[in-house]
């Protein structure tokens, strides 16, 4: 190539360089969007978490989607009350104080009280487990013990007893729902905190069954069904609900005494231990004291 070739091809392409970055310098410029500035001032204000237990990718995904008014106040499990104000106060709302939700765990067959069906030497992941039938304990529904869910909190809101069950702090729980979602065999739950008696059970085998897999089995005996206001329990699946739609109206407890114990109450204790600020209460306890 002679020089004359190089210096005209160097030419045109500086030239369309030019011409180029013309364009986008204009074209920037006549479609530019301002950000809205209150989007990094509710980012602000929001925990930082990026839990994704608004549903969305992150706290900045959400800072955008409540400043354009496709998510409520309430969208935010993690924020507290002062942050719901603050953000209230960005967008020029009323800040609507939301209940605390936090994770409960249904299920009661620890080590003692869930019978083995041998030791178990697969991976020890709860997933893993649930998805081979394994595990070594004989309930196909209660916990696995292998603490899935707690590796999921990135609050430090869960451990696992030395029973074998994960407990949920509730004060350090923030509600996002991690565990829940972790969790394989669905035993976590979200609940409002006021929500205090639970059926901590999800076995639905049939009630010969129940008794020989765990001691603390629902064993759809119907008795917590009887004596109570029409719907408040009901049976489904040889498993009792609790209507909680009920519950928050009457706060009556399921007065029939349960063989098994697998109903349990919540009752906050933070004098006895910080670490534990719930513990289950059976009900045949709660009804004698
Ligand atoms: S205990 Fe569950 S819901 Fe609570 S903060 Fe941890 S992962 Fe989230
Ligand atoms: S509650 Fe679920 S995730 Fe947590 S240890 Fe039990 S089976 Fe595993």
């Amino acid at each position: 190539m002679d020089l004359a070739s190089v210096t005209i091809s160097m030419i045109s392409m500086g030239g369309m360089g030019a011409l180029f970055a013309t364009g986008l310098a204009v074209a920037n410029k006549k479609f530019h969007v301002e950000e809205d500035p209150r989007i990094s001032q509710v980012l602000d204000a929001l925990p930082g978490a990026n839990c994704g237990g608004c549903g969305l990718p992150g706290c900045a995904s959400f800072a955008n989607t409540i400043v354009n008014g496709e998510i409520g106040l309430g969208g935010c499990p993690v924020c507290n009350d002062d942050a719901r104000e603050t953000i209230a106060g960005i967008l020029g709302l009323e800040a609507a104080k939301g209940e605390k939700i936090v994770a409960r765990v249904l299920c009661q067959g620890g080590n003692y009280e869930s019978a083995s069906k041998g030791d178990y030497l697969g991976i020890e992941k709860c997933t893993a487990a649930h998805i081979t039938g394994g595990g070594d304990k004989l309930c196909l529904y209660g916990c696995l013990g292998y603490g899935e869910c707690v590796d999921s909190c990135p609050f430090d809101a869960m451990y696992m007893s030395e029973n074998g069950l994960p407990v949920i702090i509730e004060d350090k729980c923030t509600g996002c729902g991690n565990c829940a979602e972790a969790c394989p065999r669905d035993i976590i739950e979200m609940h409002p905190v006021s929500d205090t008696v639970f059926i901590a059970c999800k076995n639905q085998d049939s009630p010969r069954d129940a008794r020989k897999v765990c001691t603390r089995a629902c064993v759809g005996c119907s008795l917590c069904v009887r004596g109570v206001d029409e719907g408040l329990m009901t049976m489904e699946n040889n498993l009792a609900r609790i209507d909680y739609h009920l519950y928050g109206q009457t706060h009556e407890l399921p007065t029939a005494k349960c063989p098994t114990q697998a109903i349990v109450l919540m009752e906050s204790v933070p004098e006895d231990d910080p670490s534990i600020t719930t513990r289950v209460v059976h009900e045949k306890e709660a009804l004698s004291a």
